[in-house]
C-alpha cells in the first residue's frame, strides 16, 4: 500500500492540494491554440507551444512522481530524441545500451552519426564497466528491452559522473513505481507514457524527468522550437491513466511474475528471462534496486513458427507489439531485427486475473507439443 510520501499518493494527491473552492475536482482539458495576450507578454499562457494549463497540470503530477520536474512530449521517441538534440554537438560520444529499445539507436544512427556524433554500444549487463572516457552522455535502459538484463544504476551513475558524463536512464518498463532511477543518482529520466503510464494502449506520449531542474532547460528549448508538443487530450488521456498506475503496474507485475513461473517449468520452454525469478542473472542487482520486476517477461520457444503458434492460440494474449496495457500481449521481437533467436517472444503482462491468465498460458503451452 502507497505510504503518504510514496510516489503515488504523490501523484493521486497533487492535484486536489491546489484546488480552490468551487474548482473542479477533474483535470479541465483546456483546448486553446492561444491566449488572451494585450500588450506585451507577462509570463501567463499565450501559446500553445510554449505552454498550455492541462499540459502543465500533468507535468506538475509526473515531476512529483518522478521526484524532481518532468517535461511533456507527445511520443517516448519526442522525449529521447530532445535530450540527444539539447546534448550532443559534433565531436561527442554517447555509449548506448546495444540491446536495449532499437529505435533509440536507429535515430543516433540515422540523425547524430551524420552530424559527426560517435556513437559507442555495449550489452545493458556490462554497463557498469564499459568505458566511458569522454563520453558525453551516458544511456542505459534497465531492465532492457526485450532481453531483460539489468546493470547496476547507481554503479553507473558513479562512474558516469566521475567520466564528465551525464547519465540517463529510460525507465518505461518499471516506472517510478518499481525503480526510481533519480534516487540512485541518474541525471535525467527518459520514458514512453505510452506504455504503463498512460496504460490503456490509447495515447502516445512520454516525458524527460530530473532532478536538476537547469539540465530541463535545454531540453524545454528544444521542444519549443521543434514543436514536439502534446495536445491537452492527450496529456487529459495520460493524466487519467496514471491515477491508476500503482494498482494496475502491480497487478501486471503479479501476472508476469507468475507467467515466469509458469514458463519456467514448462517443457515447451526453451529458456526464460525475468528479472523476478531468483535464478536469472539479474536477479540479484534488480532486487537491490528495484521494488517490483515490471511487466514485461521474455521467453524463447523452439522456433518461429512454434512461437506465432503460441501467440495465435492463446486465448487472453492479444498479437501486438507495445506494453504496459491492460491486455496482455505478445510478438515474435525477431520480426523488428532485435538480436534474438526467432523463437523468442515478449509476453508483457496486463491486468487479467492471475490464475487466468497463467491456465491460458499453461494451456497453450500444453497444446504445442
Ligand atoms: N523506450 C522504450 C523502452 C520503449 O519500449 C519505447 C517504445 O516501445 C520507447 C522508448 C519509445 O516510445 P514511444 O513509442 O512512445 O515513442
Amino acid at each position: 500500500m502507497a505510504d503518504p510520501s510514496s510516489p503515488m499518493s504523490r501523484l493521486l494527491h497533487h492535484r486536489s492540494e491546489h484546488l480552490a473552492k468551487g474548482d473542479p475536482v477533474a483535470l479541465p482539458i483546456v483546448a486553446s491554440s492561444t491566449f488572451l495576450l494585450p500588450g506585451d507578454p507577462d509570463g501567463s499562457h499565450f501559446y500553445g507551444r510554449n505552454g498550455n494549463p492541462t499540459v502543465e497540470q500533468v507535468e506538475a503530477e509526473i515531476g512529483v512522481f518522478e521526484g524532481g520536474e518532468a517535461v511533456l512530449f507527445p511520443s517516448g521517441m519526442a522525449a529521447v530524441a530532445s535530450v540527444f538534440y539539447a546534448y550532443l554537438r559534433p565531436g561527442d560520444t554517447v555509449l548506448v545500451h546495444s540491446d536495449g529499445y532499437y529505435n533509440v539507436r536507429a535515430l543516433l544512427e540515422a540523425q547524430f552519426a551524420p552530424m559527426g556524433i560517435h556513437i559507442h554500444t555495449c550489452p545493458t549487463a556490462d554497463m557498469m564497466s564499459a568505458d566511458k572516457t569522454g563520453c558525453r552522455l551516458v544511456m542505459i535502459e534497465t531492465p532492457s528491452n526485450p532481453g531483460l538484463a539489468v546493470c547496476d544504476i547507481e554503479g553507473v551513475a558513479a562512474r558516469a559522473k566521475a567520466a564528465g558524463a551525464l547519465l540517463v536512464v529510460d525507465n518505461t518498463t518499471p516506472t517510478a513505481i518499481c525503480q526510481q532511477p533519480l534516487d540512485l543518482g541518474a541525471d535525467m529520466v527518459v520514458m514512453s507514457d505510452t506504455k504503463a503510464m498512460a496504460g490503456h494502449s490509447d495515447v502516445l506520449a512520454g516525458h524527460v524527468a530530473a532532478r536538476n531542474t537547469s539540465l530541463l532547460e535545454p531540453v524545454k528549448t528544444w521542444r519549443r522550437l521543434a514543436g514536439a508538443i502534446v495536445s491537452p487530450f492527450d496529456a487529459y488521456l495520460l493524466h487519467r491513466g496514471m491515477l491508476t498506475l500503482e494498482i494496475r503496474l502491480s497487478r501486471a507485475c503479479a501476472n508476469a511474475m507468475a507467467a515466469a513461473e509458469a514458463l519456467r517449468s514448462h517443457p515447451a520452454v526453451k529458456s526464460v528471462n525475468y528479472p523476478g525469478l531468483t535464478n536469472d542473472p539479474s536477479h540479484e542487482v534488480a532486487s537491490r534496486q528495484m521494488r517490483d520486476f515490471g511487466p514485461v517477461v521474455s521467453f524463447c520457444l523452439a522456433n518461429r513458427e512454434i512461437a506465432e503458434k503460441f501467440i495465435e492460440n492463446s486465448p487472453l494474449v492479444t498479437a501486438a507489439t507495445s506494453f504496459g496495457g491492460v491486455h496482455t500481449s505478445a510478438e515474435c521481437r525477431i520480426r523488428w531485427g532485435d538480436d534474438v533467436p526467432d523463437g523468442f517472444v515478449r509476453l508483457a503482462c496486463g491486468i487479467e486475473p492471475t490464475d487466468d491468465l497463467v491456465a491460458s498460458l499453461t494451456r497453450t503451452l500444453d497444446s504445442l507439443a
